[in-house]
């Protein structure tokens, strides 16, 4: 087995940042890993969690003992912090966090030790405030790596105490050969993630995306859009309601590039036809939906309804 660190795709310059700071010594007791969900940002976690328990080589062997456990995730120097799947949403508990200090407790002979949270961001505040004593006070030899998407969803106090690694999303060249033989459209719209790459191409994804195009037809013509029931059941789930604003982004991204003639930049190539029908809707109007709905993608993260953002959107849309 080849170290971790060779089979990620991408964030060279990342890559190049972490691997200075330990060969100079400097690597930081705590990091968050910030970024788009699924570029990798774990991956690169695991390979810099066996660079660090590795006992052969500084940049990792690959081949001992140690770091064939880390590749396997069941290396006693691994620890991870896990959600709480039981809980309404999923959730980084107190209980989690104490369980984790209570293993940093026991000793390690000098060993290093990595620590690794997903979803960082779903720590409540209690759970947060556990870890922060430890972060003001470290363990020796234990390195902690916080995994997250947006910095905004972490309580300052925890962000002073953390070195911030920015994460991109993947170029189209890379997710492609992170996930090869997808079809054209879902690697566009992929926004670079892998996690919604899988989401658009699979069967589920397809659907829904077909939907997500029907329904923005039906937004834009049907003067009887808040009588009409039928969309009302799909957009109630807050996962699918999303989604349908991600699809509804990029349909009108494409409408707004259909009118530049720069046909090859578009995202949905597979539903250029449909598209071509929505072309009368202005550039303004589109610019302007383009804007409600950024806004309406926030309002669904922060707990609104979906129902009544979508009612809402109408109504403005309508009057515009
Ligand atoms: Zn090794």
């Amino acid at each position: 087995m080849a170290r971790l660190i060779d089979s990620v795709v991408g964030h060279t310059a990342v890559i190049d940042q972490l691997i200075q700071m330990r060969t100079a010594g400097r690597w930081p007791h705590a990091l968050l890993f910030a970024g788009p969900s699924g570029v990798g940002k774990r991956k690169v976690a695991l390979a810099f969690a066996q660079i660090l328990i590795c006992e052969k080589e500084e940049l990792a062997c690959g081949v001992c003992g140690p770091c064939l456990r880390v590749a396997k995730e069941q290396s006693e120097s691994l620890l991870f912090v896990k959600q709480d799947e039981k809980a309404a949403r999923p959730t980084i508990k107190v209980e989690a966090v104490r369980d984790l200090l209570d293993s940093l407790s026991l000793a390690s002979m000098g060993k290093n030790r990595v620590v690794i949270i997903d979803d960082a961001q779903t720590m409540n505040p209690q759970a947060a405030n556990a870890l922060l004593k430890t972060l003001e006070e470290p363990f020796e030899n234990v390195f902690f790596i916080l995994i997250g998407e947006d910095l905004n969803q972490f309580l300052p106090t925890i962000r002073s105490r953390v070195q911030v690694i920015r994460f991109a999303a993947l170029s189209l060249a890379q997710i492609q050969q992170v996930k090869p033989g997808q079809p054209d459209w879902a690697y566009r719209s992929s926004r670079g993630q892998v996690d919604r790459l899988d989401l658009l191409a699979s069967p589920e994804g397809t659907q829904k995306r077909e939907e997500a195009l029907g329904l923005f037809e039906q937004f834009c013509a049907n003067q009887d859009f808040l009588l009409a029931n039928d969309w009302r059941p799909q957009i109630k789930d807050r996962t699918w309601a999303q989604f349908n604003i991600i699809c509804w982004l990029q349909i009108v991204r494409d409408l707004v590039i259909l009118k530049t003639q720069a046909n090859k930049f578009i995202l949905n190539t597979d539903q250029l036809e449909r598209l071509k029908k929505l072309y009368s809707i202005q550039s303004k109007k589109l610019l302007w939906l383009a804007q409600q709905l950024v806004r309406a993608e926030r309002d669904l993260l922060g707990n609104g309804d979906p129902v009544l953002i979508f009612e809402d959107l109408w109504v403005k849309y309508a009057r515009e």
